[in-house]
C-alpha cells in the first residue's frame, strides 16, 4: 500500500532509548490497569493523569472493586479530571464485566470494543498493551504521525482521511512487538511528533517523512476550525444551613459536568431569587460573593454564587435528586472542581466560621 518504508523498526529502536519506560501503567499491565489509563488519557495530558490514577488505582485496583462501588464515589475521585461521561462508563463497563464475564477482563476484540466508553481504537490499545495481541490504534498521537509520516490530508472529520489513517495503522502494526510498538507510536506522538512544533531533528523517522520533506508539518494533520469562544454567565444559589450544610443538586447526565453534585444552577438572578423565595426558608437576602471563573474547551463559564442563610429543610427543591452537603465531613460525592473550591473557600472563610452555628 504505501512505498515508505515500514515504520515499526525505526520506532522500536527509538523507543528502546527514548520512549517512556515508567508510567504507573505499565507497571503490572493488566487489561483493567491499562483501560483505567487508557479512558483517562482521553483529551488529558500524561502529567495530569497520574496522580489521579494512582488515587483510583488505590481505591479501585480491580473490576470487582470498581463495579462494587457507588457511582458517586467514581465520580468523587474523578473530580477535576473533566469529561466525566468516561467515569460513568467505566464504571457501567466495570458492572457488565462483572455481571457478563464474572469479573474477567474480556479479551475477544469485539467484547471489549461493545463495553461503554471503548472505541476501536481504545480497544486496540487495550489489548496489544496488556494482551499482545495484534490491533492497531489511532488515537490522537498516532493519527498526527500516521497522517504526517504518510501525508495525509484531511482534518479529524474527513472520513476519507480517516479510512486511509486506519489502514495506514493496519498495515504498519507489526505482530511480533505489538505492544512496544504501540506504546512507541503514542510516545512519538506525545514526545516529538507534537502538535506544535515537531522536534523532526529528533524523529527516527524524519528521513522518509512526508511532511517532513515538504516543510508541511503545520498544515498536516489539518487543524481542527477554532470555533468562536463564548462566555456564559449564571447565578449559583449557595444554601447554607446553621449545621453546616450546603444544598447540591445532582446534574443531568447529558451537558457539562454530567451525574455531578453541584449548586442549584440559573440563568438569571430573578430566577435564583424566586427559587430562594419559593423553595428555601431564607433569614435574609441572598448575598452575591466573588464570581467563579471556570474555562471549558469551547466556552468560558461565569459563576455568581449568591449566599443565603436558610433555617429548616429546603421545600420541593427542584425536580430532581437533592442532598445536603456537610462542607466540615464533606460526603464521598463528584464535585465540579470550581464547586470544591468554592465550598472549600467558605468553609475556610472566617464570617462563615462565625455564621455557623457549633
Ligand atoms: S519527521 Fe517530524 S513530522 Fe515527521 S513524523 Fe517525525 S516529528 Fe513528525
Amino acid at each position: 500500500m504505501s512505498s515508505r518504508p515500514p515504520i515499526a523498526p525505526a520506532l522500536l529502536s527509538w523507543h528502546a532509548h527514548a520512549g517512556r519506560h515508567d508510567l504507573p501503567w505499565q507497571q503490572d499491565p493488566t487489561a483493567y490497569r491499562v483501560w483505567v489509563s487508557e479512558i483517562m488519557l482521553q483529551q488529558t495530558q500524561v502529567t495530569t493523569v497520574i496522580p489521579y490514577y494512582l488515587r483510583f488505582m488505590a481505591r479501585f485496583p480491580d473490576v470487582g472493586t470498581l463495579a462494587a462501588a457507588p457511582v458517586d464515589e467514581v465520580l468523587h475521585l474523578w473530580s477535576g479530571l473533566g469529561y466525566y461521561a468516561r467515569a460513568r462508563n467505566l464504571h457501567r463497563a466495570a458492572v457488565r464485566i462483572r455481571d457478563d464475564y464474572g469479573g474477567a477482563f474480556p479479551q475477544d476484540f469485539e467484547q471489549v470494543a461493545a463495553l461503554p466508553g471503548i472505541g476501536r481504537s481504545t480497544a486496540g490499545a487495550i489489548l496489544a498493551l496488556a494482551c499482545q495481541q495484534r490491533y492497531p490504534i489511532l488515537d490522537g498521537n498516532a493519527r498526527r504521525v500516521l497522517a504526517r509520516y504518510f501525508g495525509v490530508e484531511g482534518g479529524p472529520a474527513d472520513a476519507a482521511a480517516l479510512k486511509a489513517l486506519w489502514a495506514h495503522a493496519e498495515e504498519q502494526t507489526p505482530a511480533a512487538g505489538v505492544a512496544r510498538y504501540t506504546q512507541a507510536i503514542m510516545d512519538l506522538g506525545a514526545t516529538v511528533c507534537v502538535r506544535r512544533r515537531p522536534l523532526c531533528s529528533e524523529c527516527p523517522l524524519a528521513a522518509h517523512c512526508s511532511a517532513c520533506a515538504s516543510g508541511r508539518q503545520h498544515e498536516i494533520p489539518a487543524p481542527r476550525r477554532a470555533a468562536a469562544r463564548r462566555r456564559r454567565e449564571v447565578y449559583m444559589v449557595v444554601a447554607l444551613k446553621g449545621s453546616g450544610e450546603v444544598l447540591l443538586e445532582r446534574r443531568p447526565e447529558s451537558g457539562v459536568w454530567g451525574g455531578l453534585w453541584c449548586l442549584p444552577q440559573f440563568e438569571t438572578q430573578t430566577a435564583a431569587a424566586d427559587f430562594i423565595e419559593e423553595s428555601l426558608v431564607p433569614r435574609e437576602a441572598p448575598q452575591p460573593l466573588t464570581p467563579v471563573e471556570h474555562g471549558f474547551t469551547h466556552f468560558d463559564l461565569s459563576i455568581t454564587p449568591l449566599l443565603v442563610h436558610c433555617g429548616g429543610e429546603a421545600a420541593g427543591v427542584g425536580e430532581g435528586e437533592a442532598l445536603w452537603y456537610n462542607i466540615r465531613t464533606p460526603a464521598r460525592v463528584g464535585l465540579p472542581a470550581p464547586i470544591t473550591t468554592l465550598l472549600a473557600g467558605l468553609a475556610r472563610d472566617t464570617l462563615f466560621s462565625r455564621t455557623v452555628e457549633d
